[in-house]
């Protein structure tokens, strides 16, 4: 184990069991792509919605987050052996920070100034064996630092930090974006979901952002798709 202080540096041991632990949850723009990849790799994958809010101008439910299930042998769908098939083209944010997650998101719907954010709160999970092992000497130096203070988490694990961030900047942005269209007019949000029909967030966005795919990346990711593809059936 390597250390600064006294302080460990998360090693993933690869022992694939946080791919067994529970549903994996993902944000809407996920949900597309992994969509894909299992219609692609003729994967029974099942998805249902997460948090979702009613859209009266359009009459529809909006997904803000979704949940993928283990299959019936109880493990991520995508999961082969130990590892991960979609490692090479697209792992979600949640798996990429693991064991660095988000343990509840909490929505705030401003029906005054029309705003919608969402706040989380992160934490180490102590069902990664190798966190469990390291977690005497973390809270020796949370101790010593007066609490679980962020330099200690990108010291501990940068990578995993870094994903959270950005898992949460893409999360503000397509809210960012949809209390926009509710500001001026073009949307009416309502907290509660009505029975109906249920639409993802990223798809609904598109249709008045076009260039939704290049701001959260998921251009990239289908050009990445269309050569992984051609290894993966080679
Ligand atoms: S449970 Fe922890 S050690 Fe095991 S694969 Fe997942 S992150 Fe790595
Ligand atoms: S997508 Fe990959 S890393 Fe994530 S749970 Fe499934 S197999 Fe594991």
């Amino acid at each position: 184990m390597s250390s600064v202080n006294n302080i460990p540096v998360f090693k993933c041991s690869m022992c694939g069991s946080c791919c067994r632990m529970s549903p994996i949850s993902i944000l809407p723009h996920e949900e597309v792509i992994l969509r894909k990849l299992a219609e692609y790799m003729e994967i029974n994958v099942v998805f249902t919605n997460g948090y979702t809010v009613y859209e009266a101008v359009n009459g529809v439910n909006i997904a803000f987050s979704y949940i993928m299930h283990l299959d019936e042998s109880g493990k991520c769908p995508f999961q082969k052996g130990v590892l991960c098939s979609i490692h090479g083209v697209y792992k979600p944010y949640i798996c990429r920070s693991f064991p660095y997650i988000p343990r509840h998101v909490k929505y705030h719907i401003d029906d005054e100034n029309k705003y919608i954010m969402a706040t989380t709160d992160y934490g180490l999970s102590t069902a990664c064996p190798v966190v469990k092992k390291d977690r005497p000497l973390l809270e020796e130096a949370e101790a010593l630092h007066g609490g679980p203070v962020e330099k200690i988490l990108i010291h501990y694990y940068k990578d995993g930090y870094w994903t959270a961030v950005e898992m949460d900047n893409a999360r503000a942005l397509m809210l960012d974006l949809l209390s926009r269209l509710w500001q001026t007019g073009v949307i009416d949000i309502k907290p509660a979901n009505k029975p109906g029909i249920t639409v993802n967030l990223y798809e609904f966005l598109r249709r008045y952002y076009p260039d939704l795919p290049q701001r959260l990346g998921v251009d990239l990711v289908y050009r990445k798709v269309k050569t992984w593809l051609q290894t993966y059936y080679s």
